[in-house]
């Protein structure tokens, strides 16, 4: 194998696979007929390339190739139809559990402290009861009175509030 020859090499390649044409094929031709190692080269890639060469398509291949497209379009399609059915079955499911949360969720609320509250006090025991302000506010007034007259008081908590605002502490 000469220079020729290993520049050929890729010409030779494609002429195996019998897409070489035009001014490259005439070169290679030209070479060929002085050269027997490129020949037996050529032959030998010929017969490589048959052998891996796919058989021609038969009439039964024919017929399933035929509608292939139609048949992959559609059964994408029906696959997206699918997965838009089960996205709508999801959406429906969430949008019924959150309906169950709401219709469960007051009851839940009214019947979870009636189960933890105890059962209500002994007789002995005195239950805890909210405290009425009007109450809170007539006792307080009953601390002021025992300090003095409630007008006093009263002025005596200004001072001192006062003496407090300007800094001089009580
Ligand atoms: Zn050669």
């Amino acid at each position: 194998m000469n220079r020729e020859c290993r520049e050929l090499e890729v010409m030779r390649t494609t002429a195996a696979a019998g897409d070489l044409s035009g001014e490259e094929a005439a070169r290679l031709e030209a070479h060929l007929v002085a050269c027997v190692a490129c020949r037996e080269a050529l032959a030998r890639d010929r017969e490589m390339i048959d052998l891996v060469r796919l058989p021609p398509v038969g009439a039964t291949e024919s017929l399933l190739l035929a509608d292939l497209p139609a048949r992959t379009l559609s059964a994408l399609k029906r696959r997206e139809r699918r997965r838009g059915l089960f996205r709508r079955y999801l959406a429906g499911a969430a949008v019924a559990a959150a309906m169950v949360l709401a219709l469960l969720t007051p009851a839940v609320l009214r019947n979870h402290p009636s189960r933890i509250i105890p059962a209500p006090p002994a007789a002995t025991e005195v239950a805890w009861q909210e405290p009425d302000l009007d109450t809170l506010w007539s006792e307080s007034a009953v601390l002021d009175s025992s300090t003095g007259s409630s007008s006093t008081g009263s002025t005596i908590s200004d001072a001192v509030l006062d003496a407090y605002d300007e800094g001089t502490g009580i």
